[in-house]
């Protein structure tokens, strides 16, 4: 199915039934299952699910490390992207991620320290291109 331009990234476990774009395992191994140019589950999105179910505990620091990982690599090819959890899009019932999800500290790190990567790795980029 063709699909919108990309506005969201959307979070998931891998226990909810959504279409995904990305799953990432506990070790922090990023899968690829369906290309960007296709919709997942949720029309102008890029989804990704996390092994687990966080309904009682929290993802290891290796998933949430792969996880920004991947957010920031998301974000430099879409620079307007803006980022939440699946229980957030509007109309929906569901409480994934999950309960121990912490996506409040994720979302807060989507707008501090992720900005903040994108700009280091840009400035990395520059001085390799124009350095004598
Ligand atoms: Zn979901």
């Amino acid at each position: 199915m063709r699909r919108g331009p990309i506005k969201f990234v959307l979070i998931h476990h891998a226990a909810c039934d959504s279409r995904l774009h990305y799953r990432l395992s506990e070790a922090g191994q990023t899968e690829a299952l369906l290309p960007e140019s296709e919709r997942a589950s949720h029309a102008n999105s890029i989804e990704i699910g996390l092994e687990g179910s966080f309904s009682d505990s929290p993802p290891g620091d290796r998933q949430i490390g792969a996880l920004k990982d991947l957010l920031l690599q998301i974000k430099q090819r879409y620079p307007d992207v803006a980022f939440g959890g699946h229980r957030q899009v509007r109309g929906v019932r569901t409480q994934c991620p999950g309960r121990r999800f912490p996506l409040k500290s994720l979302l807060a790190w989507t707008r501090s320290g992720l900005i903040a990567a994108r700009d280091a790795a840009l400035q990395d980029e520059v001085e390799r291109q124009y350095h004598p």
